[in-house]
């Protein structure tokens, strides 16, 4: 029988924390022990720890930080509707997900990612080649260039929640059609109402029409529109400025604006920001 390597290293960090409630070691010794511990796993990529406080985190490919995150095996597939569910149990639900017969081609599904206290969502259109293999978005070429647009503005990959309008890959990456924007829309939307982000950016045309419909991405790209207490601001997706050079120099200048649209964006918020939770913070920055 196949184990799962999560649920093997969750079942030793267990035995570390009952030698802890039976008196053998104290609780700095219980703290160092687990963080200490880190799994190995290939089939997730990349090494996992769980801090004594519980959360996992993961160091990602190519990133020297640890993203928090979660392995989605230790995730029971929700019965509840989606409006109720957390972002965990959303991904968890993509990926069992057979609403549109998107999921009869793809490999695998790809939720999207980042934490879910992110204040910058990006929005792309779908999964790719190596995003169908891999399960995470923007892996290939044009996450690459993302990523350097994230450096520009002084931002990683892991500060931001990375996501699409459809989570599975059209075959040979035609355009995703009306039934399979509309299949995936509840996902998205329980997936910025947890994020809560203070700026939407819309990555190319199909994530731009569930905002702007019907408008002209050559004409509004760039500019922010309120939506709520967000911004919402429309640009072209990167795989349109590698195939076309043209196309680079607008999206590296709308990419230089979001500092100031997310500074704004805080100010639209009339309540005050939720106090930082003290446990959190300590553990944060422990990493
Ligand atoms: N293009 C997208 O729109 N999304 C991805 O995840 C990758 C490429």
């Amino acid at each position: 029988m196949m184990t799962n390597p999560f649920i093997d290293f969750q079942a030793q960090i267990e035995a570390v924390k009952q030698r802890h409630v039976a008196g053998e070691i104290n609780q700095n010794e219980r703290d160092n022990l687990i963080r200490h511990m880190k799994l190995k796993d290939d089939a997730w990529g990349d090494v996992w720890m769980l801090s004594p406080a519980g959360e996992w985190f993961r160091r990602a490919k190519g990133s020297q930080g640890w993203v928090r995150d979660y392995p989605l095996d230790l995730v029971e597939l929700p019965d509840m509707p989606i409006t109720a569910m957390d972002i965990h149990q959303v991904a968890k639900t993509i990926h069992h997900c057979i609403r549109c017969p998107l999921h009869e081609t793809r490999t695998r599904a790809v939720p999207g990612e980042g934490p879910v206290e992110a204040d910058l969502m990006l929005i792309g259109e779908g999964p790719g080649y190596h995003e169908d293999k891999q399960a995470r978005p923007f892996v290939g070429n044009a996450g690459q260039f993302l990523e350097e647009l994230l450096d520009s503005i002084g931002y990683k990959r892991r500060d931001v929640f990375i996501t699409n309008v459809v989570k599975c890959r059209p075959p040979n990456n035609r355009d995703p059609q009306a039934e399979e924007l509309a299949a995936c829309s509840d996902y998205l939307t329980r997936q910025i109402e947890l994020v809560n982000p203070k700026v939407i950016v819309t990555l190319g045309r199909y994530s731009m029409y569930r905002f702007f419909p019907g408008e002209s991405i050559s004409k509004i790209h760039g500019q922010p529109k309120r939506l709520g207490d967000r911004l919402i601001v429309p640009m072209f997706h990167p795989a349109a400025a590698l195939h076309q050079p043209r196309f680079r120099p607008l999206i590296t200048e709308d990419f230089l604006k979001l500092p100031q649209f997310i500074t704004e964006a805080a100010a639209l918020a009339e309540e005050p920001a939720d106090p930082i939770d003290p446990t959190n913070a300590e553990q944060l920055s422990l990493f």
